[in-house]
């Protein structure tokens, strides 16, 4: 047996969130069911925020409401707010991601709150969930943990205080988040050992972007430091309107290669996300696509894990 690595794709949330044109409710759904073909078992599928901010995400009750019914896939929404949980819940989503950003730049900039009000809101829906939605999944990713394009640096200590104080508000599934795309590997194996000895198996993956070239570097360290849990988006989609400077998330395709040739299984078939970039591409036809392997096409020499 392969040892497995889970892979979520956020292509439909975190990529479309900065692309230039509005994708249709039909276009989405018909990529997100590519990208569940392909194999993917995790799609972060929207946002519960208000439509007049990111008006991508205006659809995401309907998006949830359809990619529910995708059998043996784990629905993910991200919600601000304890408002935006409850739609998450009410829509049927399997897994609420809520932000809390280590820096205080960004949490002002994304959320108008500070870090540790953003805590606040975050034990707030960890009880309304106990009471009113146990079957459903919380998880929170800590943006900005290795940097912050409004503030600079981030201090490793205070991405452990935040995840200390999450996992003390009752959060049994932290991430890492390198929303600007600042980290390099190094840093990475520090902050996950670090994060790791404060909070244990509750810091669950990490989520990379590839602002300098150095987000498949990031994950090779992040694998070496034990992670087993990658958010990614197919075309290398993706940025955070609030975080001036970042650019897209790690290529699903080549991240996917990478930990295939490795010996890593995925579950996630290359030929599918090849086909589901043409979904993409269908949907929002001038959007930028990135991506080395499907520049240079399936080598004959890959095999995959199995
Ligand atoms: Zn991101």
């Amino acid at each position: 047996m392969k040892e497995y690595v889970t892979i979520c794709e956020v292509g439909p949330r975190d990529g479309l969130q900065m692309a230039k044109s509005i994708m249709t409710t039909e276009a989405k759904c018909a990529w997100i069911a590519g990208l569940a073909a392909a194999g993917l078992r995790e799609i972060e599928v929207g946002s519960f925020v208000p439509a007049r901010l990111i008006p991508q995400m205006a659809d995401t009750d309907a998006v949830v409401r359809f990619t529910r019914t995708i059998p043996g896939l784990t629905v993910v929404a991200l919600a601000p707010n304890l408002r935006g949980a409850q739609a998450a819940v009410a829509a049927g989503a399997h897994r609420v991601s809520v932000p809390v950003s280590v820096s205080e730049g960004h949490s002002r900039a994304n959320l108008n709150r500070s870090p540790d009000e953003q805590v606040t809101v975050v034990s707030v829906i960890v009880e309304w969930m106990r009471d009113n939605a146990p079957g459903t999944e919380l998880e929170v990713a800590c943006s900005t943990a290795f940097g912050c394009s409004i503030d600079g640096v981030v201090a490793e200590h205070d991405v452990v205080r935040i995840a200390a104080a999450l996992a003390e508000a009752g959060v049994s599934q932290i991430g890492l988040a390198d929303t600007v795309g600042y980290a390099n590997p190094a840093q990475i194996k520090s902050v996950v050992r670090a994060v790791r000895a404060e909070i244990g198996p509750a810091l669950v993956g990490l989520h990379l972007h590839d602002t300098m070239g150095l987000g498949l570097a990031n994950a090779l360290a992040g694998l070496e430091a034990g992670i087993r849990d990658f958010d990614s988006a197919l075309a290398g989609l993706g940025g955070c309107p609030f975080a001036p400077g970042a650019s897209g998330n790690i290529v699903t395709e080549d991240l996917v290669f990478m930990l295939e040739s490795m010996g890593f299984s995925t579950g996630v078939d290359l030929g599918g996300l090849m086909a589901a970039r043409a979904l993409l591409h269908e949907g929002l036809p001038h959007e930028a696509m990135h991506g080395q392997l499907a520049k240079a096409g399936i080598p004959r020499t890959f095999q995959q894990a199995i």
